[in-house]
């Protein structure tokens, strides 16, 4: 299935000179969201995963489903001051300033193999801090997958080391 189609490019948003892509016509297609899932379930399976992490809120959509299908447990990523228990925080540099995000701190035991989810892989800031909530609980990060890959902003790179899955590449 070519998931591209499926994807809306929209021009300035949130900014102007942004090309947005947007996820949802591929979500509100019920043959395009199973099959972009199947896909990410099929390599979790051979990553032999035991647990699947994503950052709020996209990566839950593209992990939730995933971790049903394995029969596996997930664990949020959220920002600061969202999750109600003791968490572990880190701070990330973004374009302008800076943002925090937390996990709870019993959430993934140490050396569970953990899968992390995202829609979208841009300059790999977000990923790399939840690579590090994850590896700070002692959970071994065992794969990456996003939708999609913005490859020029060289995420890439920034995550080397590391096995990633992307199904669409813009
Ligand atoms: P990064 O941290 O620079 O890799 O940016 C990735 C994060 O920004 C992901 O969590 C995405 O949800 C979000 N993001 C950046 N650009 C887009 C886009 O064009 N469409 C959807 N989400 C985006």
């Amino acid at each position: 299935m070519d998931l591209k189609q499926y994807i809306t490019i929209v021009p300035d948003f949130p900014k102007p000179g942004i090309l947005f892509k947007d996820i949802t016509t591929l979500m509100d297609n019920g043959s395009a969201y199973k099959y972009a899932t199947d896909q990410i379930v099929q390599y979790a399976r051979e990553k032999q995963i035991d647990i699947v992490v994503g950052p709020e809120a996209r990566g839950f959509i593209i992990g939730c489903p995933v971790a049903y299908a394995l029969g596996v447990g997930f664990a949020p990523v959220r920002k600061e001051g969202k999750l109600p228990r003791e968490v572990i925080r880190v701070e990330y540099g973004l374009e302008y300033g800076t943002d925090v995000l937390t996990m709870h701190k019993d959430a993934i035991k140490p050396g569970q193999r953990v899968l992390i989810t995202d829609d979208l892989l841009a300059t790999g800031g977000t990923m790399r801090a939840t690579i590090e909530l994850v590896e700070q609980l002692g959970g071994v990060v065992a794969g990456l997958a996003f939708l999609i890959e913005l490859t020029e902003l060289g995420g890439r790179q920034k995550l080397e080391g590391y096995d990633i899955l992307t199904l669409m590449q813009f």
